[in-house]
Order: C-alpha cells, then sequence, then structure tokens
C-alpha cells in the first residue's frame, strides 16, 4: 500500500484530540466480510466540529479520504488502503423525532436501530430498510433497500459535509436516487463529501396495522431466504433488468457452494458469498470474476457487482 499520510499531517492527528486515530488498522476488523488490509489511519470523528477540521487538514495535506459505515457493503483489498478511513462516532448516532411523524436519523445510527424505533413509536415505511444491517449513512449512500422499496422514498432531506468542511442540506428531491445509488445534484458540495444525517418522513400507522408483526414477518422471511451470521456482506451483484434476479441466474449455473479458498457461494442464496473462516479478499475477488464468467457463458447476461470494492 502506497503511504500517502504527510509526516506533519501524522503528528496533527496524533495530536488531536477530538479525533480517534489508529494507523495501520486492520480492515477485516470493521467489515461484516471479515477480510481487507490495513487502513493507513482509521479515524473517528464525533463531532461536526472535528469531522470538519480532519477533512480540511486532510486537503491541506492533499491525503485521500474515504468513508465507511458498518463496512457491510464493502469488499476492502488484501493490500489495504492509502490515506484516511472515516468512521463517524457516537456524535452522529442519535435519532431526533420531529413533528409530522418525521425524524432527524445521524448517519451512524444503526438501520436496525431506526426500524426499532419506528415500529415503537408508529411510524409506517420503515420496511424498506427491515433486515438491512449497516448505517443509515450507508443506506443513503448506497440507496439501500428491499422488494418493499427503497431509502430514498423515506427521505426528505439530506445533511452532507463536503471535502472543504462545509455543510449542504439537500432536497430529496434533487437527488437522482437510482437502483442502490444515489447522485447528488451539481453544484456547490465538493466531491466527495460524508453523509451526516437525514431528515426522514413516515406515516402513521393505519388504524389495526400491527407494525410489530410485519417487522417480525420480514425477519422471519429473511431469515428463511438468506444466509446468517458473520463472514457476509450484502448481494454481490446487482439484479440484471429483466426477470431472472442476480441469484436465480448463479444458482441456474450450478454455482451454489462453489468456491475459491474460504470464499464460497452461499447454498442458501446464490447472490451472497460466505466467508467460511480464512478467507483472503483475492479468494473474493477471484469468486466473482468466476462466477460472472460463468454467468456469462450459461446465460449470456454479464453481472455488475453491488458490493463496493475498495482497492
Ligand atoms: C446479511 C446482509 C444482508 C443485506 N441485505 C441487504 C438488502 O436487502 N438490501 C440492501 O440494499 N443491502 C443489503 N445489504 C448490504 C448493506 O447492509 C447495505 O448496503 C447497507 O446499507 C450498507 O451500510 P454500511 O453502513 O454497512 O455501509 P458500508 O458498507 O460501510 O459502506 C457502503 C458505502 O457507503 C459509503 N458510506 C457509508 N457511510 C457513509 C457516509 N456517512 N457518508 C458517505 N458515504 C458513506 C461507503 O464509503 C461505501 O462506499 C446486506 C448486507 C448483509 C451483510
Amino acid at each position: 500500500m502506497e503511504k500517502a499520510i504527510h509526516r506533519d499531517f501524522a503528528a496533527w492527528l496524533v495530536k488531536s484530540k477530538a479525533l480517534c486515530v489508529r494507523f495501520d488498522e486492520p480492515m477485516s476488523r470493521h467489515t461484516t466480510l471479515g477480510v481487507g488490509g490495513p487502513a493507513e489511519a482509521f479515524v473517528v470523528a464525533d463531532t461536526k466540529k472535528a469531522l470538519a477540521q480532519l477533512v480540511q487538514k486532510a486537503g491541506k495535506f492533499g491525503c485521500p479520504w474515504q468513508v465507511l459505515g458498518k463496512g457491510s457493503n464493502v469488499l476492502v483489498g488484501d493490500e489495504g488502503l492509502s490515506g484516511l478511513v472515516i468512521k463517524l462516532g457516537k456524535g452522529f448516532g442519535r435519532i431526533r423525532a420531529l413533528p409530522g411523524n418525521a425524524v432527524f436519523a445521524g448517519a451512524s445510527v444503526r438501520s436496525t436501530t431506526l426500524c426499532r424505533y419506528a415500529v415503537k413509536n408508529n411510524l409506517d415505511g420503515f420496511q424498506v430498510l427491515a433486515g438491512i444491517p449497516g448505517t443509515v449513512g450507508g443506506a443513503l449512500w448506497g440507496n439501500a433497500g428491499t422488494s418493499a422499496g427503497h431509502m430514498g422514498q423515506l427521505v426528505q432531506q439530506v445533511l452532507v459535509m463536503d471535502s472543504l468542511g462545509a455543510e449542504h442540506k439537500i432536497e430529496s428531491g434533487q437527488i437522482c436516487w437510482g437502483y442502490r445509488s444515489m447522485a447528488l445534484p451539481q453544484g456547490p458540495a465538493q466531491k466527495p463529501f460524508i453523509i451526516i444525517g437525514a431528515w426522514l418522513g413516515f406515516c402513521p400507522a393505519k388504524k389495526g396495522q400491527s407494525l410489530e408483526k410485519e417487522y417480525s414477518l420480514i425477519l422471519e422471511t429473511r431469515k428463511k431466504n438468506q444466509p446468517a451470521g458473520s463472514g457476509l456482506a450484502g448481494c454481490f451483484f446487482k439484479n440484471p433488468p429483466g426477470s431472472l434476479s442476480a441469484g436465480a441466474l448463479i444458482d441456474r449455473a450450478g454455482l451454489k457452494g462453489f468456491g475459491v479458498g474460504d470464499a464460497v457461494v452461499s447454498s442458501v442464496h446464490a447472490n451472497f458469498f460466505v466467508n467460511r473462516g480464512n478467507a483472503k479478499a483475492a479468494d473474493f475477488i477471484a469468486l466473482m470474476e468466476k462466477v460472472a464468467q460463468k454467468v456469462r457463458q450459461h446465460s449470456g447476461i454479464s453481472l455488475e457487482p453491488e458490493v463496493r470494492v475498495l482497492l
């Protein structure tokens, strides 16, 4: 991994009382797949002020950075990551109730915490996120969703910080919510950006509707149809246009149980790959390539990755 942190910047990071910094931090500890080499520096920021100072200083020293949520949709390479990996700490982990069945949710709030909050407070609409691991920030960034809908449907406004440390409030209508993607409008927000949180709008539960029951049913159904436990990320490939899902195409190509090293196609749902214990990122990358190639040979369809590969 090429070093990108200037020694004066490293000294500033060490001295900063507002940040928690670890150098050469294995990313396998911060990704649900449990693979990935070291981040040159892994930095947790707890306040907007600390975060703004961090990106401003990084800009001054020409140091690249990227943001990580719960690491449930990323595959980090074995070589690790140059520059900073920024994680938003507890200061970004609050849900604030607002009038009119709305909330402000910080980017580091867990999606499951948000769902439980909605159920408890009779807020319908949470179903789009039910059962999806990770954080609100990650769900917004990737417009996470299920057959019930997608994250963008809940959003009224998103609060982002740009690479100069400036905050921008962006209306949902200005954002392009795509299939597992969101694109901010062209404008003042300098890329890359950090999602700080979002204003989310729910509906009151209807008379006789039990959100508790709906939530349990969704979780039970997911348990039956998807693998559970550690060593997993989300679906590796996007569903291609057409009637067959990526999972069905992989299954039809006879690839359930197929593996490279300890990286294996799940026998429960073929679009999930599992770390059986000692997989390396290189095993998952090779498995992705082989699966895509075999599906292309079998059905003529090219699969696009959904999991974000960070090299
Ligand atoms: C068992 C399992 C089941 C899953 N099921 C689903 C599903 O049904 N539907 C679905 O959509 N996904 C699913 N996923 C994938 C994943 O959980 C979601 O995509 C989730 O929303 C990712 O959130 P995260 O916090 O883990 O993001 P991370 O994996 O940490 O990051 C994902 C991307 O978001 C960016 N990002 C994260 N936080 C921020 C921020 N604050 N600001 C800017 N960028 C940010 C990162 O840079 C990265 O590019 C599943 C994953 C697992 C392990």
